[in-house]
Formats: C-alpha cells, structure tokens, sequence
C-alpha cells in the first residue's frame, strides 16, 4: 500500500494533522493507500499561499500558462492506463470507463493550454468623442476547487485547467473517498513549472476543510460540484461575503422513449445512461419515461438487457458494472429499492447486493416500473437504479420529462426530425441529447443545468472564461 499521499501547499509536500485510508470498493481487503488529512490552518496557509502567489502567476505570458497546462495534459494522457487503473481502485468505475476518464482530463487541459493563447478581448468606439474603450477579461483570483467523487480526474481537471489557464491561482479540495486520485492529479501538476502558491492541494473533510475554504475572504471564487444538499449550504455562507460561487450539483435526468423511436437503440441508450459507471453520474437516466405504445416492449427488452450485464471488479476482464463507491452509498441504493417497493412500484430486475470473488460493495442494476410521484422517480438516487414511467403520448412524455426540481440532462430517442427538434426545444435541461444516452458529453463545449442542478455560469469549453475570469471595462482618451 502506497502511503505517501501528502498535502501540497506553496510548493511543499506536507504531511497532513491526520490521516485516513482510501479503499478499494471492489476488494475492502486491498486498500489504496493511506493519505494525509488537513486542518483548517494547513487549508488557511495554503490559501494565504495562493493569494500570494496570485499576482506573479495572473501577469505570466500566456505562453507560460498553455505549457504548463499542455505540459500537463500530455504527461496525464502518456499515463492513461496507469492513472485509470488507480481510479479504477479507488472509485470502482471499469477499468475502460477509468482510462476514458484520465484521457478526458489530459484533453481537458490541452485544450485549455491552447484557450490561454485565444484570451481576447473586445475594442469598442466610444460615443463620445476622442475616446476609446477596451474590454478585456482579467483572473478573478484564487480559486477554491471543491469537487465529489464520481469523477475523480475529469471534475478536477474541468477545474483547474481553465482556473490556471485564466491566471487563477487555485486551492483544490478532492471529496474524501478519492484522495489517491486527487494527489496523482496534483503530483503532475506540482512538476509542470507553476510559481509555489500557484496550486495546492488539501485532502480533507468537508467540514473542515472545505468550509475554511468556502468561509476565507481571500478566496475569489470557489468552483464546487456535489450534492444539492452541500451545494445550497456553500452558496448561502459564500453569498455573505460577496464571493462567486458556480455549483454543479444533483439530476434526475429523463429519458424519454417515443413510439417511433428504434427500440434497440433506445434501450442500449437506457442501459448506457443508467448503469453504466455504477449510475454515479450526476447526468444519469434515472428516469425512462416510455410512450404507451412500447411501453411494455421497451420493459421486456431492457429487462434482458439489464439482467445480462456482468457486475464485478472494476478491474476484471469483461466487467460491465464496478462497484458502488462506498458502503454509506451501496445502504443508500438499496434503502430507495425498499423504498420503490413499499410506494408500489414493480422491480423488475436486480435490486439486490450481489457478491463477487473480492469483498465489495457490489449490487445488481436495478429496473422499476413505477409512477411518476413515487420516490425513486423524483429523489436522486446516485446509483444503479433506474424507474420506467408510462406516457399516454408525446406531449404527456414530454410534460413527464420536465416534471422534476432538477434540469441538468435530459434525453430523447425517436426517429422523427419534427419530434426531435420540438424535444429539444422544450425540455428545461442544461443539456439535451437525441438517441443518446444522457450521460456522456464532449469536453470542449458547455457543460451544467437548469434549475435545482446547477447555479452560476457554466462549466467547460470557452463558456468557462464567464466564471473565472471578470471583466474589465478601460476608457482612454487620447
Ligand atoms: P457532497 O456534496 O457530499 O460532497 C462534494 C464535496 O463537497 C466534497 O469534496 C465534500 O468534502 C465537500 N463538502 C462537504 N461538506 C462541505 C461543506 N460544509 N463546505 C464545503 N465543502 C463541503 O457530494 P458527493 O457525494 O461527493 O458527490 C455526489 C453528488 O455530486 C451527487 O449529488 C451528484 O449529482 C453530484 N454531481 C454533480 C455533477 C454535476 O456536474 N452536476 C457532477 C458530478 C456529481
């Protein structure tokens, strides 16, 4: 077991107050690694840390910020195998979803290498006369970087890429199941040329840890993704002292299956949006909301399929399904089973904890029929588990679909074009896809939600310049 996962705080590896063991979630009996915890006065120095470091690294040429960053990004993606397979460990995602997942966020920093270079900024003619006005984006500061666990590589690096890019400097707290990924982002980038104080890395509880950053007046901006629960919280104390906040949080993603729609694809796009990663993705189909007249073709079809899927170690050969990341999230799942079943709705399919040749926190996806106002059809459940709701037609399908506190992902299959732009027209999510799954996006273009999902601007893509930047408005006279 590695046991050298320390903090990192103005360019110094420092062991943290205490320490705690990260699992594995497909063998409790082979660990991770043991990695340092931080206070509230390691998290204060490391962000007095940035704040200092701030002004050298904000007035760097861009050319200094694209190498570090490509720098970055090409050690990330020579090392995708290695780096998926510790994420594969620490998380439980398959080890394809893994090594998917350390390309993405080697491509996320490439392609903010190549944004610090295309910073623009806009020249207006005044109405006055002699006068001219510049509008350029500045760094807003530091960064505070507060991220969950279901993406262990690629939220962090949606993070700090852009932070970085932009002439932030950045405090990055990783959620506590995920230390080890955490730190092995941070050790690439402690090597790519950053001034000491420019990124810093503090493993530790939310509590602590997370609320000194969140509660500090020298943090500019904090980029959180987690819970809707923690995520409101944040807002509230952060709104108190005038800082910028931007929450990803929670989805309750609709997938809606038209009469037309090619059923095979459709519920290869169910079963994708679903199951896969375990459910833990905040854009999973959670709800398959299926027009009347294959309604129960769909269900039959999507049965076999979801009873066919191999659950196992994320590291094993042909699995489809890892782990549930932890024991307080597999008692989660397995509650809203209980819960679907005693509100009336049909499992299906799975449901159950499942055991494997490694001790783990493995479960069989689970499939209901149920209604609309049933629980498990309206709470995120954050697993694999998924609800299939009757639609008396397109209009009542699409009624369905935007019937949630949530708006961060919503999909849908037909082979209409008239139905297919109507879809994407009106359903009230961030993002829309069309026969495919919800879950799965590309990293250079916006991402976020509506409503209860997310709040501020959104993530990604050159979109992001909105968050972590500020604009300034200069007139001269000549
Ligand atoms: P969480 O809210 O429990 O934790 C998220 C982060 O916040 C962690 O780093 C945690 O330590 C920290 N935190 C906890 N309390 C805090 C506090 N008081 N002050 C500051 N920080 C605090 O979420 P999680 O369980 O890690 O992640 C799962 C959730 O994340 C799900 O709801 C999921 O939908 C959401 N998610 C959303 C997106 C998105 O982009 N919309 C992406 C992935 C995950």
């Amino acid at each position: 077991m590695q046991s050298s996962f320390r903090n990192y705080i103005n360019g110094r590896w420092e062991t943290g107050v205490t320490t705690a063991i990260s699992e594995n979630p497909s063998d409790l009996g082979s660990p991770v690694g043991e990695y340092a915890r931080a206070d509230v006065a390691q998290t204060d120095a490391a962000i007095r840390a940035a704040s200092q470091a701030s002004a050298a690294w904000a007035f760097t040429t861009p050319q200094r910020r694209a190498d570090v960053l490509d720098q970055v990004g090409s050690e990330i993606l020579a090392r995708k195998e290695e780096l998926g397979d510790l994420l594969a460990r620490e998380e439980g995602k398959t080890l394809a979803e893994s090594i998917g997942e350390a390309a993405r966020a080697g491509n996320i920093f490439k392609f903010f290498a190549g944004e610090a270079l295309r910073a623009a900024g806009e020249k207006f003619a005044s109405v006055r006369p002699g006068i001219e006005v510049d509008v350029t984006r500045e760094p807003l500061g530091v960064i505070g970087i507060i991220a969950p666990w279901n993406f262990p590589l690629a939220i962090p690096a949606w993070k700090i890429a852009p932070a970085l890019a932009y002439g932030n400097t950045v405090v990055f707290k990783p959620a506590e199941l995920v230390p080890a990924c955490g730190w092995a982002l941070s050790e690439i980038i402690s090597r790519a040329g950053l001034p000491a104080g420019a990124f810093n890395l503090v493993n530790g509880s939310g509590r602590q840890v997370g609320q000194a950053i969140v509660d500090s007046p020298l943090v500019d901006g904090i980029s959180f993704t987690g819970s809707q629960a923690t995520g409101v919280q944040l807002l509230k104390t952060a709104a108190e002292r005038g800082a910028k906040v931007q929450l990803e949080m929670g989805g309750k993603n609709p997938l809606v299956v038209l009469a037309d729609a090619d059923l095979d694809q459709a519920v290869e796009c169910a079963v994708q949006g679903a199951f896969f990663s375990t459910g833990q993705r905040c854009t999973a189909s959670s709800r398959l909301i299926v027009e009347a007249a294959v309604h129960d073709a769909f269900v039959a079809k999507l049965r076999e399929r979801t009873r066919a899927l191999k659950v196992g170690h994320a590291l094993g050969r042909g699995t489809e399904i890892g782990p549930v990341a932890s024991r307080s999230q597999l008692e989660q799942n397995l509650g809203y089973i209980e819960i679907g079943r005693n509100e009336g709705a049909e499992l299906v399919v799975g449901g159950a904890a499942v055991e494997c040749a490694t001790p783990g926190h493995y479960m069989a996806p689970a499939l209901f029929v149920g209604a609309p106002q049933h629980r498990i059809a309206r709470e995120e459940i954050f697993g694999p588990v998924a609800v299939v709701i009757r639609a008396d037609d397109a209009d009542h399908a699409l009624a369905l679909a935007n019937d949630t506190p949530y708006g961060l992902c919503a999909g849908v299959c037909t082979r209409s074009l008239k139905q297919a732009t109507h879809f994407k027209r009106h359903l009230q999510a961030g993002m829309v896809m069309v026969n495919l799954p919800t879950a799965g996006v590309d990293y250079h273009v916006p991402f976020g939600g509506r409503k209860a999902s997310s709040h501020g601007p959104r993530e990604q893509g050159r979109y992001a310049a909105e968050f972590y930047t500020t604009v300034k408005t200069a007139y001269t006279s000549a």
